[in-house]
């Protein structure tokens, strides 16, 4: 089998009318890349991408594609045109070996456009192998089971947000059949966001799991004043605590510090990156981010990696790619999920067909690789005439 084609849709959803905020950043707009590729016997292969690196669009008035899309059509997409999609670990070196030969600079992408490229690509690639053997990826990967527990992702900070909206918002997560909710702290001082997640907790009672993210959102002192100050209100986890100059021997201190277990990994490129967050920053929850940086193929050396030191996997965004290797491994943990489609449009309105999540679970489709199928009009609709 060989890949003939690559074919990109860049596509970008308008700014939400009430941004979303984390502790420093703003989620204002949401943007994925799609790759497909296209092979000599039919079989075509969706792949996924999102993250900081797509989202540099209308420049000067002009829409301009994007470095990861610029870097698929430059680099990565001549590299993979004519080989065998089922050689994935080639293909990933061919395509990683980009990032340390003599010149790449020269091309004038950045390390993160290029694994994020390569995310895409490979995940892909991956969709061909599932097709070509005839079963979905997570039976590929592994199989351990074909469900997944699923959590929220809510609680962000929105302007006019008070105490009660927060805990209706997280009633409304209950009421959905969610067990687990993950809030964002790190925005306000440490005495607002205890009385912030205090109220959820309020609210859902007790035997609803609620994690914090921080986003990067603290120094390690007030990472550890707030982490201590949370831990009477039973957290499952506390994510991305320390910023991010400090996110490796910083987040140890913070780890030493509580009795509640650390989750990092989303801004990992790598396994090298994961393998630091693991051994030296004292992470017990693996969420290294497929869809951001560097595909399937590397996120099963680190589900390997995570297991032999007892860690978990709850991979970052993208349900619907990363709900496969949950189910695959004996180690995957939980799935993060949008269900708010004002938050996740991408979610509602990208696919035709894709598993739904029922009572905090995800069951995975009996289809041929990742089992989706994408929603033309969508694809129509959001998609951006992108010049280089
Ligand atoms: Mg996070």
């Amino acid at each position: 089998m060989k890949i003939t084609d690559v074919k990109l849709d860049v596509l970008v959803w308008p700014r939400f009318d009430r941004p979303f905020w984390t502790s420093i950043n703003e989620v204002g707009q949401v943007s994925e890349l799609v790759v497909r590729l296209r092979t000599d016997d039919g079989i075509e292969g969706i792949g996924e991408a999102h993250g900081g690196s797509i989202h540099h669009f209308d420049y000067q008035g002009v829409p301009r594609m994007s470095g990861a899309a610029a870097a698929i059509v430059e680099l990565l997409g001549p590299l993979v045109i004519g080989e065998d999609p089922l050689d994935n670990e080639r293909l990933w070196q061919r395509m990683f070996a980009l990032t340390f030969s003599k010149g790449w600079a020269r091309a004038g992408f950045s390390r993160r456009e290029i694994m994020t490229a390569i995310a895409a690509v490979d995940i892909a690639v991956w969709d061909i192998k599932g097709k070509a053997a005839n079963m979905p990826v997570f039976k590929l990967l592994g199989g351990f089971r074909d469900t997944v527990p699923c959590y929220v992702t809510g609680g962000y900070y929105q302007d006019g947000k008070s105490l009660s909206d927060l805990a209706s918002e997280c009633r409304t997560y209950v009421g959905m059949g969610y067990n687990a909710i993950k809030l964002k702290i790190g925005g306000v001082s440490v005495g607002e966001d205890v009385e912030r997640v205090a109220a959820v907790r309020d609210a859902v009672g007790p035997d609803i799991d609620i994690m914090v993210d921080v986003n990067e959102g603290y120094d390690v002192p007030t990472a550890i004043a707030a982490a201590r100050a949370l831990e009477p209100l039973n957290i499952r986890w506390l994510e991305e605590p320390v910023h991010w100059y400090d996110h490796v021997e910083g987040l140890r201190q913070v780890a030493d510090a509580t009795s509640i277990p650390i989750a990092s990994g989303e801004q990992a490129l790598h396994r090298w990156d994961a393998r630091d967050l693991v051994m030296r920053g004292g992470i017990k929850i693996m969420q290294f981010d497929c869809t951001r940086s560097a595909g399937i193929t590397e996120v099963l050396k680190i589900a390997g990696m995570c297991a032999t030191q007892n860690v978990n996997l709850a991979l970052h965004h993208d349900p619907q790619i990363h709900g496969h290797v949950v189910a695959a491994m004996p180690n995957g943990e939980i799935l993060e999920t949008f269900p708010d489609a004002t938050r996740d449009p991408i979610w509602e309105e990208l696919f035709t067909v894709r598993p739904e999540i029922v009572n905090s679970e995800m069951k995975l489709l009996d289809r041929p690789g990742w089992g989706l199928e994408l929603n033309e009009d969508t694809l129509q609709k959001r998609g951006v005439k992108s010049v280089l």
